[in-house]
């Protein structure tokens, strides 16, 4: 017999986790199914905290730098691009773990893979491993959010043209090239990722 739900939001992000929370805060029996792993989607995995905890840090060396012109003379102040990552994974991992606690608490069923239609009322979600789970719903939400496009003829290869994603992940200080960033990042998610790295590279 299959798993029958009143509710199944498929994308486990901002959008999606709210809603299957306050379905089930409704009474519902409700499910949310997120394929990336962990949830949060967008904003907690490679969207608003990671950039936000980077733009944080960078803030800081920033401002320690340019101490010395004021007056406080505290030596050689070194950026640690590795440790900084591992700060910005961590807030990462605590925030989406305390979704997971979210959904567990208010009884919402979280399934990890990629749902589909199979029917009206049929949900199939398969796993990393391809494995196939199908559950029944009387109703469903789609909230599976959007991802990085890249414009023609400059595809991402996530070194030199980076998507946001691939920009949270460097391994170097970008030197000389972070500040062209900005003619691609317009907006005020891409203003967080260009002000990061043009202040920890001080080019
Ligand atoms: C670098 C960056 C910085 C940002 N900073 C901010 C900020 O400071 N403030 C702000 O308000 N917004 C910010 N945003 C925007 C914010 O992240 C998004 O508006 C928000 O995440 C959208 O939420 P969502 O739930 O609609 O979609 P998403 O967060 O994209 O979530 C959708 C989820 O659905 C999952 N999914 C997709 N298809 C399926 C499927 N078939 N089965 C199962 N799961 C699926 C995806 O894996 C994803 O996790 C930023 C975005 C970026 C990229």
């Amino acid at each position: 017999m299959l798993d029958k739900f009143q509710a199944v939001v498929i994308g486990g992000g901002p959008g999606g986790y709210v809603c299957a929370i306050r379905l089930a805060q409704l009474g519902l029996k409700t499910a949310c199914i997120e394929s990336r792993g962990s949830l949060g989607g967008t904003c907690l995995n490679v969207g608003c905290i990671p950039s936000k905890s980077l733009l944080n840090l960078s803030e800081e060396f920033h401002k320690v730098q340019n101490l010395s012109n004021k007056g406080i003379e505290i030596g050689e102040v070194k950026l640690n691009l590795s440790k900084m990552m591992k700060s910005k994974d961590k807030a990462v991992t605590i925030l989406t773990k305390g979704v997971e606690f979210l959904l567990k608490k208010n009884k919402v069923t979280y399934f990890k893979g990629t749902g589909s239609f199979k029917s009206k009322n049929e949900i199939s979600i398969k796993d990393s491993q391809n494995k196939e789970t199908l559950i029944k719903t009387d109703n469903v939400i789609i909230a599976t959010g959007s991802d990085p496009v890249s414009l023609p003829g400059i595809e991402f290869d996530e070194k030199i043209i980076v998507s946001s994603t691939g920009a949270l992940k460097l391994e170097k200080v970008p030197k000389k090239n972070a500040c062209s960033w900005w003619r691609i990042y317009r907006s005020r998610d891409g203003i967080s990722l260009v002000k990061t790295w043009c202040r920890s590279s001080c080019s």
